[in-house]
């Protein structure tokens, strides 16, 4: 039988960065993943440039049903202790949009990162290891893997959750509270595009790869980015962060004409342009071919003159309110296949929000994105990863 201090269970972000934590405070470390490849989501993230922090990483840029949990470990390891780490490891790195760092050539350098970092300590890694069972014992754990029997001081449960399974995501964290009293809260996929009805999709489809800057809204929640139409539905970043809030059913609102006083910019257009039209306003702000698409119903339905001069108030009342207010209705969502995170999960009730230990089994710890604690599109899922694992990993 191997006996180690501190087992981690998964070698993802918030595993390894949790066993380098934990093996330079002192500890035997050792991790187990049934993967061939630690990290394999970093790998694929950022468009495979790895959006590792965001500098304004804030609480009220993450979902959970106990919204104070992730303040302390998020206080104790800033954005900018892991942007010092990655400096320290010369890589380097751009902030694309305001805040949301990316490393300048690959995601491997976080993944070398931390496998240095792992091994600079003297953590031990050992992949294609499947893990069996666990069995708690009154001052130790036992877990059967295909490596034989490990008695561990601590068990650090750091799978991850559902999304893209291809990339080694299983449920087996969920099923492990379960198995220790910890409720686990209902789980969705999020930061993940839509899909639309049939009816929808034949009209939108043929607009597939134009991507436009829009607001948009669901359950009170808006978001001004940038959406993308695809063959399969709606995505882009606005897409993306609206369906974290969004449940089947729900529509979505759309603002096409963003960030500006849309009924001033009609008139003003009906003043300056008489002789144009709708089609015309539009392609203003949009792509020409989404500009007639969106065009068109309206043109029917407003009964619109071709000829803007001729536009009465009360149609250019209804314009402003269609062009800011337009529903889609989504069919559904891409679901895990393609999801970037799963939202809900370990209840962090359940959980010391200082050094991420059961409350009534204080040897098991659970860490990353396994909890019910979701962050927004950005890099704020990663800083979540290595603050967890480092509150954890000095901790345990
Ligand atoms: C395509 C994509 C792009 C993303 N891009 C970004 C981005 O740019 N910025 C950002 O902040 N976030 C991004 N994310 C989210 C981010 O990757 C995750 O939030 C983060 O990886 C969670 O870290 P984790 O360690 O908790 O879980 P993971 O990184 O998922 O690690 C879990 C580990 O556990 C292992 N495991 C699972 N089940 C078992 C089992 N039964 N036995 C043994 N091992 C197991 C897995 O193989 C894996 O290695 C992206 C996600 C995806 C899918």
């Amino acid at each position: 039988m191997k006996t180690t201090d501190v087992l981690i269970l998964g070698a993802g972000a918030a595993g390894m960065m949790c066993a380098a934590t934990a093996a330079y405070a002192g500890q035997r470390v050792m991790v187990i993943d049934h993967a061939r490849q630690a990290g394999r989501k970093i790998l694929m993230s950022g468009g495979g440039r790895c959006n590792f922090t965001h500098l304004d990483a804030q609480p009220q840029h993450y979902l959970s049903s106990n919204p104070g949990f992730c303040i302390s470990a998020l206080k104790r390891y800033p954005p900018q202790a892991f942007l010092e780490l990655v400096e320290r490891h010369g890589i380097d790195w751009v902030e694309k949009t305001p805040g949301q760092l990316f490393c300048t050539h690959s995601s491997k350098d976080i993944q070398q990162l931390l496998l240095t970092e792992m091994d600079w300590a003297g953590a031990s890694l050992h992949l294609s290891t499947r893990f069996d069972s666990m069995h708690i014992k009154a001052d130790s754990i036992q877990v059967d893997t295909s490596l034989g029997r490990i008695e561990a001081g601590a068990l650090v449960v750091a799978t991850g959750g559902l999304s893209i399974p291809t990339l080694g995501a299983t449920g087996l964290g969920y099923t492990l509270a379960e198995q220790l009293d910890v409720p686990v809260l209902p789980r969705s996929p999020a930061l993940v595009p839509f899909t639309l009805s049939a009816e929808d999709k034949a009209q939108w489809s043929e607009l597939s790869g134009l991507s436009c800057g829009v607001a948009v809204t669901c359950r009170g929640q808006t978001f001004c980015e940038p959406l993308l139409i695809t063959h399969r539905g709606l995505s882009g970043p606005a897409m993306l962060q609206i369906s974290s809030f969004w449940r089947p059913g729900d529509s979505l609102s759309i603002n096409w004409l963003p960030g500006q006083d849309v009924a001033q910019r009609i008139q003003q257009f009906r003043q300056q342009q008489p002789r144009s039209g709708l089609v015309t306003l539009l392609s203003q702000q949009l792509p020409k071919r989404l500009a007639q698409r969106l065009a068109d119903p309206l043109v029917q339905t407003l009964g619109l003159n071709p000829q803007a001069a001729q536009w009465s108030q009360a149609q250019m009342t209804r314009l402003h309110q269609s062009l800011s207010d337009w529903p889609i209705r989504p069919a559904g969502t891409e679901g895990y296949r393609t999801a970037e995170v799963t939202l809900g999960g370990v209840d962090t009730q359940a959980i010391s929000s200082q050094d991420f230990s059961l409350r009534h089994c204080p040897q098991v710890r659970f860490i990353g994105e396994v909890l019910d604690v979701t962050g927004q599109l950005g890099g704020f899922n990663f800083q979540w990863a290595w603050a967890s694992a480092v509150a954890c990993g000095r901790g345990v």
